[in-house]
């Protein structure tokens, strides 16, 4: 009796109570949003339609984009583009030139002839590498602010915007919920994380650092921030295995190969998500010396560097907010 006395309630109490979080497949990964008890169908309805909307212009994969436009048309003639697009290719092609070309928004053909993340991912030959590279160079990027086109100048040129476009993406979602005056969220797309404000009574957010030996979940320790983007690039984060080695997704400019330098993983802690998303696929192409040198001449950015030999390196501020937890590992400045 007791029992069917107080079912009913606890079913109206699920009903009334806001949806504590939502998530989705888009932006080719799952994203997900928490904004506890200040969640609403009607927020999260503005901030995936966002999502969406920014998917459907910055695909490089997903047909009739403005990017596949922009592909498609290599070498022929220059193509009209959103302001967002815009914004995010400066944004890339900053970065690209602050690195000499180790980020690269036109490392498209490379990354379609390694297919690694598909279905049907390949060792290409040697010969078919060399030939991809020579397309790949950000300086063919042609923009016109005025007319607000976009050209690449050779024909079979591509852009990918896959390692800077969530990254957008998570700054936007932050946009919209500074302007509906949310206080503390958890913006997760893919990985690419925004701890936006605070927790409940000003609490900071605790933020698992993947352990990238470790199966997903893993956490090798925590950050503690308040109102920062956290996004790590890592040989974990995608990676395809053919004939038991691993090839993980994260390219170089230089060789055409997987980047190999010692590293498992950069996390980047920035006050913009895509400064986080851009310096660490940068920083982790880069290698630590270089790489470190980079995020330290940005601001309000900071980075964790975790080694194949088990050694961590970071930043002062990073590793201030960093507890590490598995003794495994051990951390130097
Ligand atoms: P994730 O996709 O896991 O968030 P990253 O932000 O590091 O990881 O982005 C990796 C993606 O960026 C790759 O899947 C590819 O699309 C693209 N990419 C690979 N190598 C480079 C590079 N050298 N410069 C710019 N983009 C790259
Ligand atoms: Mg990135």
């Amino acid at each position: 009796m007791f029992i069917w006395g107080v079912f009913p309630v606890c079913l109206l109490l699920a009903c009334t109570e806001p949806p504590k979080a939502q998530a989705e497949l888009v932006l080719g990964t799952i994203c997900s949003i928490n904004l506890y008890e200040q969640g609403s169908p009607q927020i999260y309805e503005t901030l995936f339609s966002r999502l969406r909307e920014i998917d459907l212009t910055m695909s490089a994969t997903k047909a009739d984009t403005a990017v596949d436009r922009i592909n498609q048309n290599a070498g022929i003639h220059p193509v009209p583009v959103p302001l967002d697009l815009m914004e995010v290719l400066e944004q890339a092609l900053r970065y690209a030139a602050l690195s000499k070309g180790a980020f690269d928004p036109t490392i498209g053909p490379l990354v379609q002839c390694w297919a690694i993340g598909s279905e049907h991912p390949r060792i290409p030959e040697a010969l078919e590498i060399e030939e991809t590279l020579s397309l790949v160079n950000w300086q063919d990027v042609v923009i016109d602010r005025e007319a607000a086109t976009v050209f690449l100048r050779r024909s079979g040129m591509a852009l990918d915007l896959g390692a800077i476009a969530k990254g957008y993406a998570a700054d936007e979602m932050a946009e919209i919920l500074q302007k509906a005056g949310i206080k503390g969220a958890i913006i997760d797309l893919g990985g690419n994380i925004f701890a936006y404000g605070t927790k409940q009574q000003g609490k900071p957010w605790n933020i698992g650092i993947q352990n990238p030996l470790n199966t997903r979940g893993a956490y090798l320790g925590i950050l503690t921030v308040q109102h920062k983007s956290i996004v790590t690039s890592g040989v974990y984060e995608r990676y395809a295995e053919i004939d038991g080695k691993r090839y993980h997704h994260i390219l170089s400019t230089q060789d055409g190969y997987p980047v190999s330098n010692g590293l498992l993983s950069v996390t980047i802690i920035a006050d913009r998500s895509i400064d986080a998303d851009a310096l660490s696929t940068t920083a982790f192409a880069l290698g630590y010396e270089k790489g470190r040198a980079l995020v330290e001449s940005i601001d309000h950015a900071e980075a964790i560097f975790i080694f194949e030999d088990k050694r961590i390196h970071g930043t002062p501020d990073a590793l201030a907010w960093f507890t590490l937890q598995d003794s495994q590992f051990s951390l130097t400045h």
